[in-house]
């Protein structure tokens, strides 16, 4: 196995791969990037690849060998050429605008749950103002729909490059507007291969790409 295959493994974040790492004496920042370069918009559900721009994110993650943990990444926005919004793409492992990993946040959670906000706060290095809010947060987060089994799905065909014949098909679940999975391969078999893979996955609700 490759060198970023098992990081991006080790580093365990849905729908991105590992890039880089900075590893300081007592933090270590890993990079990490998209695994597909196309959204669905989240008013049409069309899927697009047209980047608008990118903005550097960093997110707070759980303690990598004693070390504080960041995830680095550029977050893209992009332009829907069907509906013509822009939008911010999603990232399976943070809420929007949030400057924490989903897994943080919940370790914070439990945390808090059994302790309290302040011991919470001085095991996590955070105020204890932040603890009790992501506290709050959370429990908000599980009084809210999970994912649906999906319904209905998606298979575009688009160019990656306006004017150009490199062509991708892209497996959407609509349900939950979500990308499943970028096909290069355009043949029949790439599809069967994905409708019993990450398509039967997905429906099971453990295994979204995306
Ligand atoms: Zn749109």
């Amino acid at each position: 196995m490759l060198k970023n295959d098992c990081v991006t493994k080790l580093i365990n974040l849905e729908g991105v791969k590992f890039k880089n790492i900075d590893i300081q004496e007592d933090e270590i920042c890993v990079f990490v990037v998209p695994l597909h370069d196309v959204q669905l918009c989240p008013k049409c559900s069309r899927p697009t690849s047209t980047l608008v721009d990118i903005t550097p994110k960093v997110y707070r993650d759980l303690d990598l060998a004693g070390r504080t943990c960041r995830i680095e990444i550029d977050q893209r926005r992009f332009e829907c050429l069907h509906c013509f919004c822009t939008f911010t793409e999603s990232l399976s492992f943070a809420a929007s605008h949030r400057h924490y990993t989903s897994r943080f946040e919940q370790e914070v959670y439990e945390c808090c749950r059994e302790t309290t906000a302040t011991y919470a706060g001085s095991k996590f290095g955070i105020s204890d103002k932040t603890a009790a809010e992501i506290y709050y947060m959370v429990a908000r987060r599980k009084q809210q729909e999970p994912l649906q089994p999906i319904q209905v799905i998606g298979i575009d065909e688009i160019a990656m490059h306006k004017g150009h014949k490199d062509f991708i098909v892209i497996i959407s679940d609509l349900t939950n507007k979500r990308v499943i999975d970028v096909l290069q391969d355009r043949k029949k078999a790439a599809l069967e291969d994905c409708m019993r893979g990450g398509v039967r996955n997905s429906r099971l609700g453990s295994n979204m790409l995306q």
